[in-house]
């Protein structure tokens, strides 16, 4: 019945937007833009809501011809290009330039497979490698294939490993190696094998060039080609189907599945975007991703086809091959267009881009007829249904496109609140306006409601009206709320339930206003939604201070801290699966519901919340609130929320994947700029040799999420914060044994470590070792009893000898303990003198020169912009930097008697003992030249794109009467004399 009248009503309107105005508020004849019918529920397309990530040689990647992908248990992807094999962890490609294999280095990959111990094999142009643990050894004598490539290898459930290869089929043993090379003469149909794959029973199928598809099993080979029922030659790839049998991709006949002797093919008629096909990978789903040469990838589940080519972002439609990894992402490997991620959105966007009138949306309603209305600030309203798009603005007769409110009437009408000009109701396609005049108390609107009895609430910026069926009144009793509504509810008991911004929530029963605010307690006055589960139980969102359970006429509340992902909740949905939804200025947020029962119970100490925002592909994280209403569930379950960039629309059964915390490995390991794999112990020689320790995370799909941090236990007791940067760096590591961890996050909270931290040690000097210092001390003080001998016996002789080695020892204490203090005098990061090293030198150095009458002259260098630096880049990078221009100024102050420390922050020194005011100038510009000429990057300097510095030069001869400190504070206004010159100078 109430379909019908809505059936009606929509023919009417639209019969009545067709005829002439009969009424000053008729709606103008609505625009309709026909929309992509798939985009109107983007939940249900396949393709468009597919999100393409792409990585060329710009990003690292050897070659953009990518033949070969695979995800080994570590969670890296091995990429194979026709320019050599990379290894990508979602950011960073390591390529593998001094491999042991020549033919890695350069030379196209074609195929990979993991064994069951983890071994992975590697078909190249000229034979195979095998990869384990940071090595690559040749796979078997690849002298057997006399330079012809494998493409693709299968084990066995015995571990025997096979391998298709241009030169035949390889069977190889362990510890024994190639056991037989199959050829035309054991029965192949030809030698140029492609690809191979065991199916659920055990057999080999074995797909090749020019010879159609073999079965092999008990020794036997089996030929299936057009004589005997197989359409096509040209084999590219074969997949074994879990269901029995094989799919195999030909090159020009199509997707063919064979089982039990019976074939089966899909073809352009069945929906494939052409025969060509390369490649077959299987998904979490069961789907099969299928490449093609030319056509992009098609993707078939249940039957059915969707592509996704170059139109629809691909950068390439011919491909070599695709592989799906553990998160769901197929990655696609183009012939000249990189590598290329289509991994599917987990929430669907509905906004301009897809025919909204605005981005901004305020308010959805999904009405009986079917249809979705969408209320948006600037963009008046929208009605989504029949494959359209409807707008309802100005220029459709609206007062204002300002729209805040949706509600459907049980007439069918649509009452649309406004926050300038009140309230206006669309009915049967006549729209009539509710202003000041007509009774609203305020133009500012947010919330229209229709109670059971039929009647039609409006909640202003002044209070409460009520619809008499004609017009407003405004609701002025006692009690009632006279300023800002957000929210009108009903309960099952008949109860009506009012919102204030501030003014707590009003209660109207029995004709009678009570009000209910933090003294009763709510954990705000500012309520922001309103909701009534199944049991009768209402849950009160705020402003920011968590949520409240009224149960049994008992108030309890739930806070961030007792573990809400947001103190804001603008409206509450509860989906099918018990989950109560939440949005809020940062995203959106679901907890089970039984856990805020048992947490308000105080049966539980902590709720758990999941929550989506930045990160999870949405145009914005911020969501409309204080308004009615502020979302809403449809007939199949998906949530519609409305959010500054259009509408986010979320499946609760396809949620993404969970923000736990990435695995995280070390993966390689730099001493002295020499790295190799992480070793279970890494030893350092004596003295400051550089370390530098790379790690990652084990995620393909959050890498760019994924922050990290380390500590180096001796060094750092704290964690040391690195965010995103992979790489810890320590340039000059004193002597001693240290332990080095890191951890990852994505959700900032939880932290994995990575499994056992990694040992370092720094070997010492011979006289940093405490037996030398013991032995120095023991034989200085024989030496002393000796002498004392001596000279009481007056012995000549051996007096002079004795004094000699006394002599040598102590200069060998010296020399001991001056390392020692060195060491304390050297600035941790950069490894130059440290402040109060150069304060000691400073004043001997002058002392010095004041003696001899010579000049002496100081260079005070400050990185430009440095701050700026930091700010972009982070400041493990600002510290990275700080070392490279630290280098720059050792390798300057070389010479003897040159003296150079870290001043302070971006601040060196540089003492040259016998340099003139000219020369000093000279020898500064050179050490600006020398800076710049290292080419770091600096994306935010005001000077240049690299890093520069800016130096004060002062020189003098000491005399009696002058200080050092005069000469450091003319270099210092030098210095700032060069800054304010614009940088990158000498003064
Ligand atoms: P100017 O060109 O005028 O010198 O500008 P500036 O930004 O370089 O100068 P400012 O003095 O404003 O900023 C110096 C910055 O150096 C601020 C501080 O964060 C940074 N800094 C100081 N010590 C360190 C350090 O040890 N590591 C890192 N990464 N940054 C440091
Ligand atoms: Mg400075
Ligand atoms: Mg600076």
């Amino acid at each position: 019945m109430n379909c019908l009248r809505c059936v009606l009503a929509l023919a009417m309107w639209l019969a009545f937007s067709l005829m002439p105005p009969v009424h000053a508020q008729i709606v103008n004849p609505p625009l309709t833009k026909p929309v992509d019918a798939r985009a109107i529920n983007p939940l249900t397309t396949s393709a468009t809501q597919y999100k393409i990530d792409v990585w060329q040689t710009e990003q690292g990647l050897p070659l953009n011809t990518v033949q070969a992908m695979y995800q080994s248990r570590t969670g890296y992807l091995w990429v194979g290009t026709a320019g050599g094999l990379a290894r990508f962890d979602g950011i960073r490609f390591t390529t593998f330039e001094s491999s042991a294999v020549p033919e890695l280095v350069s030379g196209p990959i074609f195929g990979f497979m993991e064994d069951v111990e983890g071994n992975l094999w590697i078909g190249h142009r000229r034979g195979a490698a095998r990869y384990r643990n940071g090595r690559f050894e040749p796979a078997f004598d690849n002298e057997l294939l006399q330079g012809k490539r494998v493409w693709a290898f299968a084990q066995g459930r015995d571990g025997v490993v096979w391998a298709a290869s241009e030169n035949g089929l390889l069977r190889w043993e362990k510890d024994k190696g190639v056991t037989k090379i199959y050829k035309e003469a054991d029965g192949l149909p030809t030698n140029r094998l492609r690809t191979l794959d065991f199916d659920k029973d055990g057999t080999l199928w074995i797909g090749t060039t020019g010879g159609g598809l073999i079965s092999f099993a008990s020794e036997k080979f089996s030929v299936m080609n057009p004589t005997n029922g197989f359409p096509h030659l040209e084999v590219r790839h074969v997949l074994a189907d879990p269901a029995g049998g094989v799919w195999a991709a030909t090159a020009g006949a199509g997707l063919v599945h064979v089982a039990l002797g019976q074939t089966k093919s899909y073809g352009v008629v069945d929906g494939l975007p052409t025969d060509q096909l390369t490649y077959l990978a299987r998904d979490k789903a069961g789907s099969l991703w299928i490449g093609t040469w030319g056509a992009g990838v098609s993707r078939m589940s249940d039957g059915k086809f969707s592509t996704i080519s170059s139109s629809g972002g691909l950068t390439g439609d011919q491909i070599w091959a695709v592989h799906v990894d553990r998160e769901g992402s197929a990655w696609v490997g183009t012939w000249n267009g990189g590598l290329n991620r289509v991994s599917s959105r987990p929430f669907g966007v509905f906004g301009k881009p897809e025919g909204l009138s605005s981005d901004n949306v305020r308010s959805v309603i999904h009405t009986r007829d079917g249809a979705t209305w969408v209320a948006m600030a600037g963009g008046g309203v929208n009605r989504i249904g029949e494959g359209r798009i409807t707008p309802v603005t100005k220029k459709e007769g609206l007062a204002t496109d300002e729209a805040s409110s949706l509600l459907e009437d049980r007439d069918g009408s649509i009452w649309i609140g406004t926050y300038t000009e009140g309230v206006a109701r669309l009915k049967l396609g006549k729209l009539e306006k509710f202003g000041i005049a007509r009774g609203i108390p305020n133009v500012d609107v947010r919330v229209v409601f229709q109670d059971r009895a039929g009647i039609v609430w409006a909640g202003t910026h002044a209070g409460l009206a009520r619809f008499n069926g004609h017009d407003f009144v405004p609701v002025r009793d006692a009690g009632a709320p006279l300023e800002v509504i957000t929210t009108i509810f009903e309960d099952r008991s008949g109860v009506l339930w009012i919102g204030t911004a501030g003014q707590g929530l009003v209660r109207y029963r029995n004709g009678v206003f009570e009000t209910l605010t933090r003294k009763e307690g709510l954990v705000s006055n500012w309520i922001l939604a309103l909701y009534e589960d199944a049991a009768g139980t209402l849950w009160i969102g705020s402003n920011g201070e968590g949520m409240n359970r009224l149960k049994n006429g008992r108030i309890a509340g739930i806070r961030t801290a007792d573990g809400l992902w947001d103190g804001i909740a603008q409206v509450i949905i509860e989906d099918k699966t018990g989950y109560l939804w939440m949005t809020c200025n940062r995203g959106f947020f679901r907890v089970p519901r039984a856990e805020l029962d048992a947490f308000a119970d105080g049966k539980i100490a902590r709720v758990t919340s999941a929550g989506f925002g930045p990160g999870h592909s949405l145009r914005s994280s911020t969501f409309a609130g204080g308004l009615q209403p502020a979302g809403a569930i449809d007939g199949k379950g998906h949530l519609w929320l409305p959010s500054l960039k259009g509408l986010v629309i979320v499946d609760p059964q396809q949620l993404p994947g969970s923000d736990d915390p990435p695995p995280v490995m070390v993966e390689d390991v730099s001493v002295n700029g020499v790295s190799g794999p992480p070793e279970a112990e890494i030893i350092l020689p004596p003295g400051s040799v550089p370390l530098s320790i790379r790690y990652t995370a084990g995620t393909l799909l959050n890498a760019d999420r994924v922050r990290f941090r380390y500590q180096l236990d001796g060094i750092t007791q704290k964690w040391v914060e690195a965010g995103k940067s992979r790489e810890a760096s320590f340039p000059a590591l004193p002597h001693g044994a240290y332990q080095f961890r890191v951890a990852a996050t994505i959700d900032g909270k939880r932290w994995q470590e990575a499994s056992g931290p990694l040992s370092i040690t720094v070997k010492p000097h011979y006289y940093q070792t405490p037996w030398f210092a013991a032995l120095a001390v023991f034989a200085s003080l024989a030496a002393a009893a000796a002498l004392f001998r001596l000279r009481t016996h007056r012995l000549h002789q051996r007096h002079d000898e004795m004094e000699r080695i006394v002599a040598e020892k102590t200069e060998a204490l010296r020399l001991a303990n001056e390392h020692l203090s060195q060491l304390s005098f050297v600035d941790a990061l950069t490894g130059l003198a440290n402040r109060r090293r150069l304060d000691e030198t400073l004043d001997t150095e002058w002392r010095r020169a004041c003696r001899m009458q010579t000049s002496i002259a100081i260079v005070i260098a400050d990185i430009d912009a440095f701050k700026a630096y930091n700010d972009t880049l982070g400041h493990p990078e600002g510290d990275k930097c700080l070392v490279a221009v630290a280098e720059v100024i050792r390798q300057a102050a070389g010479r003897a008697g040159d003296f150079a420390a870290r001043y302070g922050g971006e601040e060196f020194f540089i003492l040259i003992p016998g340099l003139d005011h000219a020369a000093a100038i000279a020898y500064a510009d050179k050490l600006r030249q020398a800076c710049e000429a290292q080419a770091i990057p600096h994306p935010a300097s005001p000077v240049g794109p690299v890093v520069t510095i800016s130096l004060g030069v002062a020189a003098c001869v000491p005399s009696e009467k002058a200080q050092v400190a005069t000469l450091i504070a003319e270099a210092d206004s030098a210095l700032y004399r060069a800054k304010k010159e614009g940088r990158n100078r000498v003064c």
